[in-house]
């Protein structure tokens, strides 16, 4: 079987598995993806803090970003932790409001500096074995009669943590929370720039606007909720949002769409046992740590761990444990603060501590 060696192969085409592979630039990488090709449609995932510049600023893709379909972000209003909406605007954050991204831009910014870097990116790889061979990993992709052969293999595979749990890295899902969502089509006089986050007795709204025209209508609830499937209705998921004032100021006449679901609870790996794996393992994003949506640290995250992993394979961690120390230290110190402080966000609606949804997060 003809060899092809590589200095990393990755699995996964979201933005931590492309910004880990523009990163790496000039290395030799192998990117593969399950997909057919770049995602196309509306994705939700919207809001990016303003730290992520000093990140994409190290990237090299700042000046590009911002000449994106970005919004800046408005105030946020939240009806949280009192029965009264709460104004915080970000005068008083140094690192900036951040944004509401364009999230299909984005994406196609990481992967046009993936490819423009010289990363070797293949959609449609569904099935392929990995082993290791010698000191290295040996990827064998179904269709291809290539053994590609690295000393570093990374899992961006998003929250199913796929390869981690495949080598056999402990996995664990938090929390059942779903996201049911909606893009709705906005009316033209719909300018509202804020970010409407709201809890109710069995979940927590938000909603926000779009530079393409779309409002984000999303509401988080647990996964056993009775009345889940009924919410799939769109009429039914529209009027439910309505019974808020807060939602319905800016939902007016607005048409139901297309309701969507996604798994939106904490997951994470065991990150100290990582080296279970073998060396040179080393996983980034929502494979390492997912995020509760709440947080909006999910793409952050993407960027902080990709160049982390950047620097661990850069000091050629699969041979120097100091260096996946560094990498392990940093993941354990992110999940640490994490989920200290998701359990205060859920301990914050004192008024629905009875109520299942809130008691089961209240830790
Ligand atoms: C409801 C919801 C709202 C969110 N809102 C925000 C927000 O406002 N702000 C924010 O920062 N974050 C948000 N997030 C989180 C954010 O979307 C994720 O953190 C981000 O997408 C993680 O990027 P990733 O590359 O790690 O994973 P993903 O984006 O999941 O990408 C993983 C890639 O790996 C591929 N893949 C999977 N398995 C395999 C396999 N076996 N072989 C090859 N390829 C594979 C997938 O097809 C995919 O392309 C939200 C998430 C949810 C669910």
């Amino acid at each position: 079987m003809p060899r092809c060696d590589w200095d990393a192969i990755i699995l996964g085409a979201g933005p931590a598995g492309l910004a880990l592979a523009a990163r790496l630039a000039p290395r030799r990488v192998l990117l593969l993806e399950r997909q057919l090709e770049p995602a196309q449609g509306l994705r939700i995932g919207e809001s990016l803090p303003g730290a992520a510049s000093l990140l994409l600023q190290r990237l090299g893709l700042f000046e590009e970003f911002q000449s994106g379909n970005h919004l800046e972000r408005g105030a946020t209003i939240a009806i949280w932790d009192s029965k009264e909406p709460v104004w915080r605007d970000s005068l008083r954050d140094p690192a900036g409001p951040g944004w509401v991204i364009d999230r299909r831009q984005f994406e196609q910014m990481l992967l046009n500096a993936a490819n423009h870097r010289g990363a070797n990116i293949r959609y449609g790889c569904q099935n392929f074995q990995v082993s290791r061979a010698a000191e290295d990993w040996s990827v064998e992709i179904e269709g291809d009669s290539t053994q590609h052969v690295a000393p570093v293999i990374v899992d961006a595979s998003g929250r199913s943590a796929s390869l981690a749990r495949r080598l056999g890295v402990n996995h664990t899902k938090q929390d059942s929370q779903v996201c049911l969502h909606s893009f709705l089509i906005a009316p033209a006089h719909d300018e509202d720039t804020t970010t409407r986050i709201l809890a109710d007795q069995d979940g927590w709204w938000y909603s926000v606007r779009l530079a393409s025209g779309y409002r984000v209508l999303a509401y988080h609830l647990d996964a056993k909720h009775p009345e889940r499937l009924d919410l799939q209705n769109p009429e039914a998921f529209l009027d439910c949002a309505r019974h808020h004032p807060l939602l319905a100021e800016v939902l007016g006449q607005t048409k139901a769409a297309e309701v969507h679901t996604r798994p939106a609870g904490t997951a994470m790996l065991d990150i100290p046992s990582l080296d279970k794996a073998g060396p040179g393992f080393l996983a980034v994003g929502d494979a390492a740590i997912t995020f509760d949506p709440i947080s909006s640290q999910g793409l952050f995250h993407a960027l902080a761990s990709a160049e982390a992993a950047a620097k661990a394979i850069n000091a050629g961690c699969w041979q120097a444990p100091p260096a996946m120390q560094t990498f392990k230290q940093e993941l354990t110190a992110v999940s640490a603060h994490y989920l200290a402080k998701l359990r205060l966000t859920y301990q914050g609606p004192q008024r629905f501590a009875q109520a299942s949804f809130w008691a089961e997060r209240r830790g």
